[in-house]
Parts: C-alpha cells; structure tokens; sequence
C-alpha cells in the first residue's frame, strides 16, 4: 500500500469491486440484466494502476478517450497477463489511427467516412460502432441520425465490422438524456444492429431503460477524475 497515489482513491481492486457492485445493482433496479449489459470501464485521466486494478477486478473491456493515454496504458495491462479488450470512445483524428491499428479492440466512435476509411486500411476487418450524435450538440461527436444508415453502409463496405451505434446522452438531467437513448436503440433496431453503447456514470439507469447493451463507465468505478495534465 505505499503506491504514492491518494488515498482517496479508490484504486485497490476490493474497492473496485465494492464499487462495481453498486453499479450492477443500478442496472438492475433499471430493469436491466447483468448478462445483456457489458460494462466498459474507463480509466481516462487515471495512470495505469487503475487499469489494472480494473482488469484484476475483471473488468476486461477498458476505454480510453486519447490515444496517448491507451497506448501508455496497453503494455502495462499486457504485463500482467489478464486479456483486456481496449475500446477507443474519444474523438478521434485519423492521423492517431496507425498507432491504435492491433492494440484496439473496438473503435467506438467512428462517425465520418474518411475516419472509416483510415480503421480499414490501417486494421482491416476492424470491429467498430458508429457514434450518433442524438442531441444536436454541436460540442458532442458522432453523426447526425439521418447520416447514419449511410455511414454504416459505407463502413461495411470498406470491410468493417459494424456492431452497433455509440452515443453521448444530453447533457443534462439523466431524464434530458432518455429521448436521445430510445432514439439510439430505434436506429440500431432499423439497421439491425445488436450493440446500443449507451449511459455513463450519470445516466447509465436512463440508457438501461431504454435499452442499452453496453455502458461506459468511469467515475462509478473508479471516483472522481484527477485533472487532466496539459500535454
Ligand atoms: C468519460 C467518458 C465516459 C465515462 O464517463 P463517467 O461519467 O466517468 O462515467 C463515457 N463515455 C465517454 C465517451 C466518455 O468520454
């Protein structure tokens, strides 16, 4: 326990477990089962401890926003032997994808075609989720609703494997967030996509709700986040 890092941090796996529970029992009271929902745990703005703590409590789908911050993390995990599944959730310029190309696992925030393109080339069969932009937020990523049939088409086209849509709930009250959830999971209905990412830490009962099959969830797990260092 001489780790240096602040004690109040939750970083030790027994804490991450306690943690996790919590998060479980939220999706349940939400109407949602533990076996149709999978959790991605993201440890941006934390240092690699937390990775592993996470990954040691089982958490194995790990998200990170920047792509610095995965590839700083993604040996120290491998080091330990336990397998994660690394999922890219942040904007994403196409000049990061070369250096992300057989490290990530599923890119969940692919919403332009040349974005598309680049995973193709750089990972062929890549599996990804199209990020929708379900609130009209101009500050939020993801493409409109009504470009997303198209996005999809092209990515299958370019070789990708798309399983799902991804989105960013409203900023707001959980409550604000829902339309924009059910509005997500009727998109995938029509192009039969099985996996809806949606709800974070603030508003994953929202998402369960409306349908979610996968959550990304930071602060719930891990507590607040340190503050991001300038790079
Ligand atoms: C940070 C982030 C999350 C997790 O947010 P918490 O509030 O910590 O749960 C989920 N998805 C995306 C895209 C994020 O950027």
């Amino acid at each position: 326990m001489t780790s240096g890092v602040d004690p109040a941090w939750p970083l030790d796996v027994e804490s991450v477990l306690d943690r996790l529970e919590q998060v479980w029992d939220r999706v349940v009271a939400s109407g949602g089962d533990r076996s149709a929902v999978t959790l991605v745990a993201v440890t941006k703005g934390f240092g690699p401890e937390v990775a592993v703590a996470a990954a040691a409590a089982g958490l194995v789908d790990l998200g990170e926003n920047y792509a610095q911050e995965l590839l700083a993390k993604a040996p120290v995990v491998e080091a330990t032997g336990i397998e994660v599944c690394w999922h890219a959730i942040g904007r994403l310029q196409r000049n990061k994808v070369r250096s992300l190309a057989g490290v990530v696992g599923l890119w969940q925030s692919v919403d332009r075609s040349d974005l598309a393109a680049e995973i193709a080339r750089r990972d062929p069969g890549a599996k990804i989720l199209v990020q929708v932009n379900v609130s009209d937020e101009p500050q939020k990523g993801g493409c409109s609703p009504s470009e997303t049939p198209a996005l999809v088409d092209a990515a299958h086209q370019a070789g990708l494997m798309v399983q799902g849509l991804m989105t960013v709930g409203r900023t707001g009250s959980p409550d604000d967030a829902r339309a924009g959830f059910a509005l997500l999971r009727d998109l995938a209905d029509e192009l039969s996509l099985p996996v809806r990412s949606m709800g974070m830490s603030g508003d994953l009962e929202a998402a369960v709700a409306e349908g979610a099959t996968m959550l990304r969830v930071g602060a719930a797990l891990f507590g607040p986040r340190p503050a991001r260092p300038s790079t």
